[in-house]
């Protein structure tokens, strides 16, 4: 028996778990997102991967049972609300589907383009658009519809960390300044402190990796829940959304990403990222015990200059290289 017909999750789980300590050691190379005070407290060497299958292969190692803020992770929630609420079409005419290659929190590009639609949902402005637009009349009621959302995701409704919320709410100047240019432009629905309120918000909402493999999965699963094969959203919703993360996930390291790890994903500077990994995306291989969906979790907090867990990229692209998870 060669090595390749070998692989079984018993062997996946020694692989990985040798990844995680060998690529913890870059996590000295990073630092914590510092300009949200609260997120400075985190572990930096913490390094910790969930992966669920589509069959019920799990497999997790490292630090797993942190809980994290969402903070970006989050764009891809308040996306697919907004789209599941409204309609893919009406909220295109709000945000569009270009990548940048700038900063996720980048202003210029605002005033260059006309009408001034944010480029992207992925990147602050276009996500603080989104959030301008999720259903409800206050703030509490829009944030509300999307924990619910999560709820349906992940079977429990997640706490906002109060404090990171506090943290960054009396720290968003730039944010104010995305948010104030959108209200001036007609791409802003609702007040600019609710729409700043709303977004930071649903940035704080605290999940683990095992809860993002989840979402990674449902995600990979065009929408459908394991168990009961209802929709929570829509294909549609599920595609526009996967192409999104593969485009713009990661910042400005997006096409990189793309290039070198090639698996749709999103990052939030708390130092998670979330994956989902499409079935049959992949050339037909021995390398995979299990052809199906998968969704992944990582987490580490220890983030490079994009804004990405510097060593959660570097073992996401171990893995789909030797797995081979990548789409193309
Ligand atoms: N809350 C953060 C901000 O708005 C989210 C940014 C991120 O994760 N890249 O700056």
């Amino acid at each position: 028996m060669n090595e390749i017909a070998a692989l079984t999750p018993t062997s996946m789980q020694q692989k990985l778990n040798q990844w995680v300590e060998h690529y913890r050691q870059y996590t000295n190379e990073g630092a914590c997102a510092s300009y949200i005070p609260a997120l400075k407290k985190a572990d930096l060497n913490s390094l910790g991967i969930y992966m669920l299958s589509d069959d019920g292969i799990q497999l997790k190692s490292g630090d797993t049972e942190q809980s994290f803020t969402l903070q970006s992770i989050s764009k891809v929630l308040s996306f697919i609300h907004a789209c599941s609420s409204h309609g893919i079409s009406h909220v295109l005419e709000y945000v569009d589907v270009e990548p940048t290659g700038d900063a996720f929190n980048s202003i210029f590009r605002l005033e260059l383009s006309h009408p001034g639609r944010p480029f992207n949902p992925m990147i602050n402005a276009g996500a603080i658009t989104v959030a301008s637009m999720l259903p409800g009349q206050s703030p509490d009621e829009k944030v509300d519809g999307l924990l619910c959302l999560i709820e349906k995701m992940v079977g429990r409704k997640p706490r906002i960390n109060e404090e990171v919320f506090l943290s960054e709410w009396g720290t968003a100047n730039r944010n104010r300044s995305l948010a104030y240019w959108l209200k001036e432009t007609g791409f802003l629905l609702c007040p600019v402190e609710d729409a700043i309120e709303v977004y930071l918000r649903l940035c704080s909402i605290e999940l683990c990796i095992a809860d993002m493999a989840k979402i990674g999965l449902l995600l990979a699963r065009d929408g459908i829940q394991p168990g009961t094969y209802r929709h929570v959203f829509s294909k549609e919703i599920a595609s526009l959304t996967k192409t999104l993360m593969f485009t713009c996930g990661m910042y400005d390291y997006s096409g990189r990403f793309a290039a070198f790890v090639g698996i749709p994903a999103k990052s939030g500077v708390s130092g998670g990222i979330m994956a989902a990994i499409p079935s049959g995306a992949a050339m037909p291989s021995n390398n995979r015990p299990d052809s199906g969906p998968w969704g992944i979790g990582v987490y580490g907090p220890s983030i490079d200059k994009f804004g990405n867990s510097i060593a959660g990229v570097k073992l996401l692209k171990r893995l789909a290289k030797e797995w081979d998870f990548r789409l193309l």
